[in-house]
């Protein structure tokens, strides 16, 4: 990328200068003030520090140095004219400014008449070098716009060339709110191009796509029917629906890379189910791949009562299993005497062969990185297998438009009939013991209570002994309850057989750690009580609070927490309180953090977008995936033109 689109961060007004008398009307201001050194020197106490003192006839400035040079002592010594640009404070010694930028001039020199751009130096560059490169970068590039001027007239858009310019040098008289605030037509018209360059690839990519073959699952048979007439439910509108658009997708001879989303809930699994049988009544295999180890083994069990009635062949796969169930499922696999395989990680490694993968389902695809998900895609023999990847993170709607722009996605709107809202308390720590009353209260009723022990990213082993303790200390507060506990560092055998106890209501209370984030499902649990709430972020909270309310009893949440808070956990918690809807939450949550937090350094990569902001520039986006679409059908070569002059020869935004 050319070093003209390196814009400024921010800029600094260098194009005034104050007397001192006006400047000392200014305090707590930044400001420019030019005089002559009338004293210099090097103090020792109350500590080491430079003072220097500057007059220029209308009143007199002491700058304080803390840390300095010996070559700047020199540079500022009396009889020396300086242009000093700080903030202005009243301090002990009068007028005062503690590390201001110093700069040696001449009688008379002249003030700059743009504004001085301070650019983004991550690699040690000096400002200096920055500003010389990009002026000489400005003069050799070709400024020919990469869109024809019909368009930007059309959306209003500054051209490229006065764009540039003007974030480079912007006037003296620029609104420099704007400028701030990225508002100024310059900035819409520069965050217009990364966007459409950002829709432009990803749009390439997903034809690109299209041109590989996978195989056309065409119909679904007697195993789909059988298992929709097995399930002890009926399918609510929206995941009919959605499973209307994945067959559709998987009838067709080029590879589905649909993205299923749904709130905590809303039922993916059975879906996920119904699309593997339609695979299997096709004559292939499909893969089921989960994050943990708990939620495969749960998917293992719930979609084995399932299927397995119905005639079909399953295998599991996780790292935990022994070798020789490794070696017999892998054989399976390979065979493809198993037609449904679940598992976590395990199912990507090299040695795993597939006889026919005609479905890679990929759960919670936002705890995989890309090229986990890549590897199972091409675990297909001779074609792509179709893939679907499951969701309980609502994707706010621009962000689905930029980053997943080349995915096709499915929403599940809606959840299965008879769930009652989760109501949620905030409770301070220091209530701790109503909170353990209410457990037991719960436990009286017949309920199940979950209790989740702190994050502490610091330690896990601290984290352990956290939940250890707690487990001990609740255990001999409430001896008349069956308690138990559940963490990450668990043998999975014991892992299992703690989670099956409480799945089947041996266990009233289960002490955990986050392991139970994800997808477990007991709908006898009704009570949840999360423990320094404060310390969790906002999809994990909802994510853990989806694990009760999956009945019919009416269901609570408890977020404990240890004040004093500090302001974005306070927002993070009343958010929890005031709604319980996952796409607000979602939305939220990506205006807390913003995009790169939002997705995880393994979702976003390189794929940043440096200067638009998804929250505060969401027409724009809309307007250049409109654009982008135009482009592609009507005119290719700008599109090329525009992707070459943003992206150069590496696809930045490129996801697969
Ligand atoms: P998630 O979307 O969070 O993965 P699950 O697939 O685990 O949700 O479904 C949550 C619960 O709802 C499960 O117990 C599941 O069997 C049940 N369920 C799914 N679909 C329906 C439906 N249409 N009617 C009633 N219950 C359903
Ligand atoms: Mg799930």
């Amino acid at each position: 990328m050319s070093l003209v689109l390196h814009l400024p961060m921010r800029y600094e007004d260098e194009t005034q200068l104050l007397s001192l008398h006006a400047a000392s009307m200014k305090p707590g201001m930044v400001v420019q003030v030019e005089g002559v050194v009338s004293d210099c020197e090097v103090q020792f106490r109350p500590r080491r520090q430079l003072m220097v003192k500057l007059s220029d006839g209308t009143g007199m400035l002491t700058m304080r140095f803390l840390n300095f040079y010996g070559s700047q002592a020199s540079q500022m010594a009396v009889g020396k004219r300086l242009r000093v640009r700080g903030e202005m404070r009243h301090g002990f010694f009068g007028d005062e400014m503690v590390h201001p930028t110093v700069r040696s001039v001449e009688q008379g020199a002249p003030l700059p008449e743009a504004l001085t751009p301070v650019y983004p130096s991550g690699e040690g560059l000096s400002q200096t070098l920055l500003r010389k490169a990009i002026a000489n970068a400005m003069t050799r590039i070709a400024w020919q716009d990469s869109l024809p001027e019909h368009i930007r007239e059309s959306l209003k858009l500054m051209p490229f060339e006065p764009a540039i310019r003007l974030l480079h040098n912007p006037p003296s008289e620029v609104d420099e709110l704007a400028l701030a605030e990225r508002t100024h037509p310059a900035w819409l018209s520069v965050k217009f191009d990364e966007l459409l360059a950002q829709q432009l690839s990803m749009k390439r990519a997903q034809a690109a796509r299209r041109q590989q073959g996978a195989p056309a699952l065409a119909h679904a048979g007697a195993l789909t029917a059988s298992l929709l007439s097995a399930l002890p439910f009926s399918l609510t509108a929206a995941q009919r629906r959605v499973l209307a658009e994945i067959r559709a997708d998987l009838s067709a001879a080029f590879p589905m890379q649909r993205l299923l989303q749904g709130d905590v809930g809303s039922g993916k699994t059975v879906v996920a189910a119904l699309a593997a049988a339609q695979a299997i009544d096709c004559g292939y295999q499909a893969a089921l791949m989960a994050p943990t180890e708990i939620l495969a083994e749960q998917h293992f069990r719930k979609i084995a009562t399932w299927m397995e009635p119905l005639g079909v062949t399953m295998a599991w796969l996780t790292g935990s299993l022994k070798k020789r169930d490794k070696d017999d499922a892998r054989a399976r696999i390979e065979s493809g005497a198993a037609t449904l395989v679940i598992g976590t990680h395990a199912l990507i490694q090299q040695d795993v062969e597939f006889a026919r993968l005609g479905l890679v389902i990929v759960d919670e695809q936002h705890r995989f990185g890309v090229t986990q998900r890549l590897t199972l895609r091409n675990k297909g023999v001779d074609s792509v297998p179709h893939q679907l990847m499951m969701s309980a993170t609502p994707i706010p709607r621009t962000l689905a438009m930029t980053y997943f722009a080349d995915l096709d996605v499915s929403v599940i709107d809606e959840l299965p009939p008879g769930r009652t809202p989760v109501v949620t308390r905030l409770i301070s720590q220091d209530r701790r013991d109503e909170v353990v009353e209410r457990v037991h209260a719960a436990a009286r009723e017949g309920r199940q209570v979950y209790w989740v022990c702190p994050l502490i990213e610091e330690s896990e082993a601290l984290q352990l002994q956290t939940a250890t303790e707690t487990f001990e200390r609740l255990s001999a507060s409430l001896p008349d309850l069956r308690v138990g506990l559940v963490h990450g560092r668990l043998k999975p055998a014991d892992k299992q057989n703690v989670m099956e106890a409480f799945s089947r209501g041996e266990l009233q209370l289960l002490v955990a750690t986050t392991v139970i984030e994800v997808g477990v499902d007991v709908p006898n649990a009704s009570l949840m009580v999360i423990e320094h709430a404060e310390r969790f972020g906002l999809s994990q909270l909802h994510q853990l609070r989806g694990r009760v309310g999956r009945g019919s009893a009416a269901s609570a949440c408890l977020l404990m927490y240890q004040g004093p808070l500090g302001g974005v956990a306070k927002e993070r918690l009343s958010i929890m309180r005031e709604t319980a809807d996952g796409f607000e939450i979602a939305r939220r949550d990506l205006a807390l953090r913003g995009p790169g937090e939002f997705l995880g350094a393994r979702q976003s990569g390189e794929a940043m977008l440096r200067f638009a902001d998804l929250e505060k520039d969401q027409w724009l986006v809309e307007k250049a995936r409109d654009l982008a679409q135009q482009l592609l059908t009507e005119a290719p070569e700008i599109a090329t033109a525009h992707l070459a002059r943003w992206l150069g020869a590496k696809e930045d935004y490129l996801r697969v």
